[in-house]
């Protein structure tokens, strides 16, 4: 049995981090995951950081590793009609993005919880959680069982959560809007296409150049949510992926081959309330977003600097109501980015069933944010997280 402040269940970036900004003020906490820590490592997830999120993994001591090997990205290209128009993130809103995998983040925050001698306890099975005692329960790696008694339970265990259907029925509100297409996701080992991220609508539907090193990109298109990728042979991959971004300003892609093939189902969803008792849901846990607005990450790491706040003021200075804030404060964002990536996917998505007014539509609406301030300035505050700061322009 090991006593602890706040027990979190979950060692992603949500988890991890919370972990983190707690023991910055003196607060201990124990960490559990049932993944090990190779396995988290060798997940490829998401890609882009809000500058708010990278400064956060600077400022607050985890690593500067980002300002060294990721990429500012000060803007994404939206390609409709075969022609790319650029969305200059820096000019409209002061902020770029970067690019710098989640696999890093989580080194970054792994290696920071082991240097400050953090609790981490990675490869557990069997756990559950009692929101009463709070406790969690687990079987340890070597096989024990183990017990971690705390103040506060915090679930930051992912879409799949265990914690957020301890909240009882009869208080959840969970709201959640499903799509009738997937991702269809590659790896492939070539060099950059383009300088920064391309969005493409196209009749044959949405397609992501997006990127990840100097030698390995990623890519995405949609696909219906039961395409097998058995069934995709690399030629017939490229052959869409060239489809779906081609135009008379010649833009190809550079070929290469394809090391992982994977379908991306999603969804949006929001679990309210955040808090029930000693419990608190963060990151995937509470919600989901679809990936075009490349928000899931952000918000995970959005949540925790709010709730370490939080929760400091509730242990420390025993300020009892201060956890009351946490679900007002975190779901006005969570809500921006919610509306951000539906209005992202479904402006860019090919909709099963579409009539030709309804993708003339889209193809206005495009025109719309990419030929007027207002609308580029609308899409810039969203995909950088800046909603509400980018009145007049933000320091360079
Ligand atoms: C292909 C893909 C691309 C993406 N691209 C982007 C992007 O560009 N930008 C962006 O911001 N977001 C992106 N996302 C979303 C992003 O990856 C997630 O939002 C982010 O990982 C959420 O962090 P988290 O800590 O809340 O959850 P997770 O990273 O899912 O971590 C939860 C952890 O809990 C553990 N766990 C779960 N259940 C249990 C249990 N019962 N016991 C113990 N441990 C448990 C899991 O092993 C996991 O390690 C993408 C996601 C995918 C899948």
């Amino acid at each position: 049995m090991t006593r602890t402040r706040v027990g979190i269940v979950g060692a992603g970036p949500a988890g991890l981090m919370l972990s983190h900004l707690l023991s910055l003020n003196g607060i201990d906490s124990v960490v559990v995951d049932h993944r090990s820590r190779r396995e988290i490592e060798n997940t490829v997830r998401a890609g882009i950081l809000e500058a708010d999120s990278a400064r956060l993994l600077v400022d607050s001591g985890v690593s500067d590793r980002v300002l060294h090997d990721g990429h500012p990205h000060e803007g994404i290209d939206l390609r409709f009609g075969g022609e790319s128009h650029r969305v200059d993130f820096r000019a409209l809103v002061g902020e770029p993005v970067w690019l710098y995998p989640q696999t890093d983040v989580f080194v970054d925050l792994a290696n920071a919880r082991e240097r400050d001698h953090g609790d981490v306890r990675f490869g557990v099975s069997d756990t559950s959680v009692d929101v009463t005692g709070p406790a969690i329960r687990f079987v340890d790696a070597d096989g024990h069982r183990q017990e971690v008694r705390c103040d506060l339970l915090v679930g930051a265990d992912g879409s799949r959560s265990i914690c957020r259907a301890e909240v009882p029925e009869a208080l959840r509100r969970h709201s959640s809007r499903e799509y009738p297409f997937a991702w269809f996701g590659i790896i492939t080992e070539a060099p950059r296409s383009a300088p920064e991220l391309v969005y493409a609508h196209s009749p044959r539907g949405f397609a992501l150049i997006s990127q990840r090193t100097e030698t390995h990109q990623r890519m995405y298109f949609q696909c219906s949510p039961d395409a097998d990728p058995a069934r995709w042979s690399d030629d017939r991959i490229w052959e869409e992926l060239q489809a779906r971004v081609a135009g008379p300003d010649g833009f190809v892609l550079k070929e290469g081959p394809i090391t992982e093939k994977t379908v991306l189902r999603f969804r949006s969803f929001v679990a309210e309330p955040l808090r029930h008792g000693s419990l608190l849901l963060a990151g995937d846990a509470a919600h989901t977003v679809p990936p075009t607005g490349a928000k899931g990450l952000n918000l995970a790491l959005a949540d925790v600097r709010v709730l370490s706040e939080l929760v400091e003021r509730a242990l420390l200075k025993k300020d009892s109501d201060a956890l009351d804030g946490y679900g007002p404060r975190a779901l006005d964002r969570v809500w921006k980015a919610q509306h951000f990536s539906y209005w992202m996917t479904t402006m860019l998505h090919a909709l099963p069933g579409a009539s030709a007014f309804d993708v003339q539509r889209q193809l206005g609406e495009l025109r719309s944010v990419v030929g007027s301030e207002a609308g580029s300035r609308f899409l810039a505050e969203g995909y950088t997280g800046s909603w509400g700061q980018s009145r007049g322009s933000r320091p360079r």
